[in-house]
């Protein structure tokens, strides 16, 4: 799944996760703020494949992926785990934060982790597909969403 995909599932996710928590008043609109937050960076920046040498968010970092060594365990492995992946690409500045006695809301960490668990969602449905349909399958859809696009 490509970058792009990745952060329009990414956004239409949080917009869904904040229409429920604004309905079910978990969030207020001063939280909500704090929960975007946690959910722009993590969309657009600092995502799971900062584990890949070619994905554009690396490219982004460029010298300055201090998750580099994390692409030597392979990409999908270490950052594209449900707990190791969260733990990983927030401890690094929430630990400090915390030490020097920074207030962190919970909001920013809800949406950050709701944004790393849809990407790794997206991809783990992404990959099922690919392997459950076969290739001839995806070659005729492809063959026949082109025809339907030389008509209109
Ligand atoms: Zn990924």
């Amino acid at each position: 799944m490509n970058y792009k995909h990745h952060a329009l599932a990414c956004i239409i996710t949080a917009i869904i996760l904040s229409i429920i928590g604004l309905a079910t008043n978990h969030l207020t609109t001063e939280t909500l703020v704090y929960f975007w937050i946690g959910v722009i960076p993590y969309t657009l920046v600092i995502t799971c494949d900062l584990d890949s040498a070619s994905s554009v968010v690396t490219k982004l970092f460029g010298p300055f992926n201090i998750f580099a060594p994390f692409a030597d365990f392979g990409h999908r492995e270490v950052l594209h785990h449900y707990a190791w992946g969260p733990f990983v690409l927030i401890g690094w500045w929430l630990i400090p934060a915390l030490w020097i006695g920074y207030t962190i809301h919970i909001e920013i960490i809800a949406g950050a982790v709701s944004m790393l668990w849809c990407h790794m969602f997206t991809d783990m449905v992404y990959s099922g597909c690919k392997r459950v349909v076969p290739k001839c399958v995806v070659k005729g859809v492809k063959y026949v969403v082109k025809g339907i696009k030389r008509v209109c």
